[in-house]
């Protein structure tokens, strides 16, 4: 299963993987590219880049996974969204009924941005399920199933409308979120990959990178052109656990293509599977007659926002929303395994 490793297959990965550099300069004076793979955020991360004055540079991503790990990971304990969530915890056991929360930049961007793209998406995407996402536990090996009245419950707890972020410039702490019903459990799962995405582009373009393609576990994003000048190739994958394979590929230059997939993440329990993207109208994985969809975009984390969004919307009631968005390309797939480019 893509994404989702059990640990055995972790310390494999990492045994592996971890810092190794495939190749150098090939034969014919043609450069064929270095490949640095880890593991990161949850997924197995890869950069691809063609020149060596680059490693230097490239050498310090892992650190800097680690630090965005450190304020978006829900389930890592201390991070500042886990924090956050303590706190939301604490005062609605307190019986509080709002609670004010200073933020990092980090967080008010990616909150910024997270609810911008709720209410454009009219709540498909909802950074408001943590509750269900902890109980689903899609990453982990004890799952839940919860019941319709554990639904119900749970979703009158949920809702992008009840957080509101504040940026005061003139204040001593400028970045706030207020949260007006602390039973929420924020999960920036759908869009921290791609705001990572990115952060990291901005970091290596300050060193002087001019090409690279960062991978964090399909979610792709391309620096710049290759030496030769021309576009990387990014495909959109096969819709199965595991496979390889590509439906289609494309040129990509200085943009991101991000994929939201029920074959993911994903576990099956008598005979039903549940996957990780879930429909916030019913608490359910969202059964849109997808099983994948791919965004194009110059930014990632609003490509990585749409993938989800659009998975929830189906392709009909995405197809109609993309009309607002002609600059993102969109491929998607449907359960017979069709792609349908938008
Ligand atoms: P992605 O793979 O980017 O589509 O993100 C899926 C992840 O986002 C899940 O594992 C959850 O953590 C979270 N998530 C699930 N459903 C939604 C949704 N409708 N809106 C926002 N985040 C979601
Ligand atoms: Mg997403």
């Amino acid at each position: 299963m893509k994404n989702a490793l059990t640990v055995p297959q972790k310390t494999l990965t990492l045994l592996l993987c971890l810092f190794m550099t495939v190749s150098v300069l090939g034969g014919c004076g043609r450069r064929e590219p270095f490949v640095r793979t880890l593991f990161a955020l949850d997924t197995v991360v890869s950069v691809t880049y063609y020149d060596s004055r680059d490693a230097e540079a490239i050498a310090k991503i892992p650190e800097r996974l680690e630090y965005y790990e450190g304020i978006f990971s829900r389930t890592r304990k201390g991070s500042e969204l886990y924090e956050i969530n303590a706190r939301l915890a604490e005062a609605a056991a307190e019986g509080l009924t709002d609670v004010r929360l200073p933020l990092s930049l980090e967080m008010y961007q990616a909150l910024s941005l997270a609810l911008e793209y709720a209410r454009l998406t009219d709540g498909a995407f909802d950074p408001t399920l943590g509750r269900l996402s902890e109980l689903y536990n899609f990453s982990g090996s004890q799952h839940t199933v919860p019941s319709e009245a554990q639904r119900t419950e749970i979703l009158s707890h949920c809702g992008y409308e009840n957080l509101r972020v504040e940026n005061a410039p003139s204040s001593a702490w400028p970045w706030h979120l207020t949260v007006e019903d602390p039973a929420i459990v924020i999960d920036l799962g759908g869009m921290a990959k791609g705001y990572i995405a990115d952060r990291l582009k901005e970091e290596l373009l300050a060193e002087g990178v001019t090409g690279a393609i960062l991978n964090l576990g399909g979610n792709v994003l391309v620096l710049g052109k290759k030496p030769d000048g021309g576009p990387y190739t990014v495909g959109v994958a096969k819709p199965e656990a595991g496979s390889s394979d590509y439906l289609i590929t494309f040129p990509l230059s200085d943009a991101s293509a991000v994929t939201s997939g029920s074959y993911q993440r994903f576990f099956e329990e008598n005979g039903v599977i549940y996957h990780h993207i879930l429909d916030p109208g019913t608490g359910l994985p969202a059964q849109s007659g997808l099983k994948s969809v791919t965004v194009v975009a110059e930014c990632s984390a609003v490509a990585d926002i749409l993938s989800t969004a659009l998975f929830v919307m189906g392709k009909d009631a995405g197809t109609a929303f993309l009309e607002g968005f002609p600059e993102i390309e969109v491929y998607f797939v449907d359960e017979q395994g069709a792609l349908i480019r938008d």
